[in-house]
């Protein structure tokens, strides 16, 4: 037997299906997307359930309602349970009474009974059983509570009439719709999907049909889509009223938490702190000191290998693959892992006390006007340290079109693998006023973050805008068990997928940087492949620095095994041992850099294409390599476009050649950026009729 189980993102889901299935889940991806999917069979049964992903309906509107819908008709489920956060009935109904139009068998799981007990809340079972016409249970999947009874009736086999919850008029429609379509599954649901246009089910279309639905459209005077929805809500304010008794409110120990925590004024710094707390300990304290421990421990066994490879007569181009190529990659991937495992485990205490969901609401109102998650800070703040894990941490934002969004936008805040550039680029050129050019280089990320979430919203994604949390679950203690599962799934999937690119992207830097042409070994570096491309390439860069010059595009190409070597490979090509300022002085290659030039160079490197490590995590949170391109592509076009203008403007100032002709261009680029970002896209969700949108955070 199969069963889905459906319900709004928080309702409890993933806390059933862990009481379920036991620690039996099967975990992946759906197809093509990065959420979750994950299957089990139910302890004791043979029943195979799977999580689908939270949604607040069936409309076609956003992935996670294209996956479940897809599911729901592909896989024919024996039987769906709708789990229902109990608290917050007429946000989760709406779903609910759209399954109800399936001819699949629905068992409504009322969850968080525990809480309405609390907060003295009573909902009359029965009444609502008969309205709705299906099984009811009350259940709370974190005490345990109801599962018994709810496994019990997944065995019964009532049938239940559909209830009627539109308007005698749309009814008599749908009715007829019914009899015209000849495929007998999911009559009723189809007909009002074809009510209102949706665009799946268009093939089934008549001239019948569409004379009924110009008739109602006429006598509604609206599309019907909003009728219908406008229907449903009504339906469920007045299901509500008959069946919630609601006894004065006494305030629960999460209520009193909350004055603080989520205070209006000390809830953000709190949160903050705490975010950097976490920060400063996993990238910080045990990222530094557990970086440099694996990188002497990979150190001395580079030693010893180079020592037995030379005693068998190695040659010295395949001993320098495996300790330059291959040793370097395994030590990039190793050295992220204990900071990755700090890290997901602080945050998955965070998420499992109920304290991130009660956070984000706060976030959201800031976050969702860019369109983007109140969890999205999190990733920017983690990124600060490395943009690996601040990658990684994406996978607590439910919602894929805010998650990939945050995953393409994190690269852009500085890590600290580019603070070396920044401090000797400003410390060279800017002297005294270093401290201010740094200060604006953040400044700069954060008008770069706003900007591309805003252009994306607007642009690439859908904007549909329909997560949010109305009501939140309680404060809870933690159950270590599932937040190490969790941990462990995670840095596995980790290690798989962002390894092996790693791994492979350092033994290609390392090819194109030992080899020349001819493939000629144990060449100077100006004659490797590496310097050839550049010179191919320097003209790319001719705006950002005003010269053709190879010699700072290698090193562009080489800041992409990781950020820290754009400096040593400058040191390397201008053939000093120590580097330092000194690449800037005279008799350097790299001589010609200016103030502005400095400054421009220093911007492309910074929001460029990241390190192939922070790509790879980038590939694997996006789970689609085709988007990773397009993510990377993006961010150096822009990078470019950003420095380009910098340089430009810079440079004319820095001559005294900046004139009229200059304001006219800079007001054309002003116009036309504006015109982008006030470019509005036709909202689609049902939100848009919803009586409580007011109260809820979008
Ligand atoms: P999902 O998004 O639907 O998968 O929801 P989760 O299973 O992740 O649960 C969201 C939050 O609600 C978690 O913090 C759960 O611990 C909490 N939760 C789930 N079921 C109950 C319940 O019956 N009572 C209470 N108080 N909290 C619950
Ligand atoms: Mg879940």
């Amino acid at each position: 037997m199969k069963i889905a189980l459906i319900g709004n993102p928080n309702s409890g889901k993933t806390t059933l299906f862990n009481l379920l299935t036991g620690l039996n889940a099967k975990i992946g991806n759906w197809p093509g997307v990065t959420i979750e999917k994950k299957s089990g069979v139910i302890k004791n049964t043979n029943y195979e359930i799977t999580d689908l992903p939270g949604i607040y309906s069936l409309s076609p509107y956003s992935i996670e309602e294209e996956i479940s819908r897809k599911y729901v008709f592909d896989e024919n489920p024996d039987v769906i349970i709708n789990i229902i956060d109990a608290t917050a009935l007429e946000r989760s109904l709406y779903l609910t009474t759209q399954l109800l139009e399936l001819d699949c068998r629905v068992i409504v799981a009322l969850n968080m009974a525990d809480v309405l007990q609390k907060k003295g809340i009573k909902i009359n079972i029965q009444k609502l059983e008969e309205i709705l016409c299906t099984k009811i249970i009350k259940i709370s999947a974190l005490r345990g509570a109801g599962i018994k009874e709810l496994i019990n009736n997944i065995k019964i086999y009532n049938t239940f009439n559909k209830s009627h919850i539109y308007d005698s008029k749309i009814e008599n429609s749908i009715n007829k719709i019914q009899d015209i379509l000849q495929i007998p599954p999911n009559k009723r649901f189809i007909s009002v999907k074809l009510l209102e246009k949706d665009e799946r089910f268009m093939n089934l279309e008549t001239k019948e049909i569409d004379k009924i639905r110009i008739e109602l459209e006429k006598y509604y005077e609206t599309d019907l889509e909003e009728t219908i929805a406008i229907q449903r809500y009504k339906f469920i304010e007045k299901l509500k009223k008959e069946t919630v008794i609601k006894k004065i409110k006494t305030k629960t120990f999460s209520d009193k938490l909350d004055t603080v925590l989520l205070n209006k004024w000390f809830g953000i710094p709190i949160f903050i702190i705490i975010m950097f707390f976490i920060y400063y300990f996993s990238v910080g304290v045990i990222g530094n000191y557990t970086v440099d421990l694996i990188s002497s421990f990979i150190e001395k066994i580079s030693e010893y290998t180079k020592f037995l490879l030379k005693n068998i007569n190695t040659s010295d181009w395949l001993i320098s693959l495996i300790i330059d190529g291959i040793m370097t990659g395994v030590g990039s991937v190793l050295s992220f892992i204990p900071q990755l495992i700090i890290l997901f485990f602080c945050i998955s205490i965070l998420e499992a006390t109920g304290y991130m969901s009660r956070i984000s609401l706060l976030l959201d109102k800031i976050f969702k006007k860019i369109g983007l998650s109140g969890k999205s800070l999190i990733p920017f703040i983690i990124g600060s340290g490395c943009s690996v894990p601040g990658i990684m941490g994406t996978r607590i934002i439910e919602n894929q079109e805010e998650r990939e969004k945050t995953v393409i936008l994190t690269p852009f805040i500085p890590c600290t693998a580019k603070l070396p550039m920044i401090a000797l680029f400003s410390g060279y050129f800017f002297g005294k006023n270093s401290g201010l050019i740094s200060v604006s280089l953040y400044f700069l990320s954060i008008l770069i973050i706003i900007f591309s979430a805003i252009l994306m919203k607007k642009i690439v994604y859908k904007d549909t805008n329909n997560t949010y949390i109305a009501e939140l679950p309680e404060y809870k203690l933690p159950n270590i068990k599932y937040v190490l599962r969790d941990v462990w799934d995670k840095v596995i999937s980790f290690i798989k997928r962002a390894g092996t690119i790693i791994l492979i992207c350092s033994i290609i830097i390392w090819f194109l940087l030992s080899f020349s042409f001819k493939l000629e070994y144990g060449i100077n570096i100006n004659n490797s492949i590496l310097a050839h491309i550049g010179k191919s390439m320097s003209w790319i860069f001719y705006p950002v620095i005003g010269i053709n010059s190879w010699e700072a595009t290698v090193s562009i190409i080489q800041g992409l095994v990781a950020k820290e070597q754009v400096i040593s490979s400058m040191s390397v090509i201008s053939g000093l041992s120590e580097g330092g300022t000194k690449i800037f002085e005279i008799g350097s290659v790299f001589n010609f850099f200016t103030p502005v030039s400095g400054c421009s160079f220093m911007v492309f490197n910074l929001f460029s294409a990241p390190c192939f490590g922070a790509i790879a995590a980038m590939d694997k949170e996006l789970f689609n390599s085709k988007k990773t391109i397009k993510a990377i592509t993006f961010q150096t076009i822009l990078a470019w476009f950003i420095s380009a203008f910098i340089y430009q403007i810079g440079s004319r100032i820095e001559k005294g050649i900046f004139n009229i002709t200059d304001i006219l261009m800079i007001s054309i680029i002003l116009v036309i950026l504006s015109k982008i970002l006030l470019y509005k896209k036709e909202e689609k969700s049902e939100c848009r009729y919803c009586p409580y949108a007011n109260s809820c955070v979008r």
